[in-house]
């Protein structure tokens, strides 16, 4: 059963929990009668690549195998044993407007089968709103991925959790709002399902010289929780209980009306989490003490990483 005709995820890269401690008006109005958690879990290692790629795929980088190094330099396999959700999207609807408009460019190269007929862009997250609103306007997208990346740019330079960090996600809190002003524009508020989530925090290190920068891929508090908003009828009003960022994929299929494989602990082990669709309560199976990952930083940085 389809319980949504579009779902906008709008990702925050870097953003951790930290938007707990920014100043975010306008996903306070828009999520004020929503589901969010500021305690789901990153992919581990909390590193883009892994945690986008769970997203997509909704199993554990220890099976999609993705990395920052691997998606900047390969396209996505086509016949994966782990399609993305743009393939499944586009399996279940074959004319529907499906979506990637990243900041960060190997996220739609890497992480986007070539043949799902998946529209992408890349820009800096400053130039990339206005053609994503756009496009929400025109095509009303079944499914679309908006990723902005200068938060995590202003993690790395200054420091996770800083002022200057703080005041990024300030920004695309006016990002996340106008991309909702899209939506409703477009008609589609109350057929839409509308999340915002980050893929990982990071840390805030004093430097040699002065000064604190930051960096991810270990499994502290500060680099493991992550943000978790969702906007839409039927969308259960309050704190949405354990999760995983991999669930978005459950998430999004379930709001499509989509079959999703079966839980499987060396496969798809994307779950609804509790308290997020009304009427929907299914026991969440804990398997965050099984990701078997090591930690680790990964060699490439984001090609596009600067702070405004
Ligand atoms: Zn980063």
């Amino acid at each position: 059963m389809k319980r949504f005709e579009h779902v906008i995820v709008a990702g925050i890269d870097g953003a951790g929990a930290f938007i707990q401690n920014a100043k975010t008006p306008c996903m306070d109005a828009i999520f004020a009668s929503g589901a969010r958690t500021f305690r789901a879990f990153a992919s581990r290692p909390s590193i883009s690549a892994e945690c986008w790629g769970s997203m997509l795929t909704g199993v554990s980088p220890a099976l999609h195998g993705l990395t920052n190094e691997w998606i900047s330099q390969h396209a996505y396999p086509t016949d994966s044993r782990f399609p993305t959700l743009y393939k499944r999207v586009r399996g279940a609807y074959p004319d529907a407007a499906v979506a990637a408009y990243c900041d960060w460019s190997p996220l739609v190269t890497g992480i986007v089968e070539a043949d799902a007929g998946v529209d992408c862009l890349s820009l800096r997250d400053a130039e990339l709103i206005g053609p994503a609103c756009e496009y929400i306007r025109s095509r009303k997208p079944a499914f679309m991925f908006v990723h902005m990346d200068s938060v995590d740019g202003a993690g790395h330079k200054f420091g996770y959790g800083t002022p200057q960090h703080l005041n990024q996600i300030e920004v695309c809190d006016r990002y996340v709002q106008l991309l909702y002003s899209a939506c409703r524009d477009a008609g589609m508020l109350d057929s839409t399902l509308f999340l915002v989530l980050s893929d990982h925090g990071g840390t805030c290190d004093e430097r040699p010289e002065g000064g604190y920068s930051g960096s991810h891929g270990g499994w502290t508090e500060a680099e493991r929780r992550i943000s978790f908003l969702a906007a839409g009828p039927g969308i259960q009003a309050g704190e949405i209980g354990d999760m995983n960022i991999r669930d978005t994929a459950a998430i999004v299929l379930y709001a499509l009306g989509i079959d999703m494989p079966a839980f499987d602990p060396n496969g798809w082990t994307a779950q609804l989490p509790e308290n997020l669709f009304a009427g929907v309560q299914v026991p969440y199976i804990d398997i965050s003490g099984e990701t078997g990952a090591v930690p680790r930083v990964s060699r490439v940085r984001h090609t596009s990483q600067t702070a405004e």
